[in-house]
């Protein structure tokens, strides 16, 4: 089993999957083929959540004020993964982020093809009462 075409391939049905090494238990998402931390090969895939926690968050450090269409990246990591990822953040502004927080994954269609791919995170917006 290649688990890299396993992974694109549960993308086109909008499932995420982190690459689970069998010997030190360590979750990897993007999914890597072998282990960073005790080199064994990888071989199988966890279906992961859809939401993840905001590590930190960067922004472009030219600009002194926040531009609404300025790009922010973040650093998250997805539940029940081990490793974190900066991908950009929307729907928000740097004021409103911390880390500790809750997101969430959001899809867009390719360019290319129709199949749908992470574009990055948004907040989970917490409804009052
Ligand atoms: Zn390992």
């Amino acid at each position: 089993m290649y688990i890299l075409e396993d992974f694109y391939a549960g993308l086109d049905e909008k499932i995420i999957y982190g690459a689970k090494c069998s010997k030190c238990e360590k979750v990897y998402f993007p999914p890597k083929i072998r282990c960073q931390e005790c080199l064994e090969k990888i071989d199988e895939l966890i279906e992961l959540p859809h939401s993840g926690v905001l590590k930190n968050y960067l922004e472009n450090p030219n600009s002194k004020r926040y531009k609404k269409n300025q790009k922010l990246f973040a650093l998250v990591q997805i539940d029940k993964s081990d490793t974190p990822v900066i991908m950009r953040i929307f729907n928000t502004t740097p004021k409103k982020l911390k880390p500790g927080m809750k997101v969430k994954v959001v899809w867009a269609n390719g360019k290319l093809t129709d199949s749908p791919h992470i574009v990055g995170f948004e907040p989970i917006l917490l409804k009052k009462n």
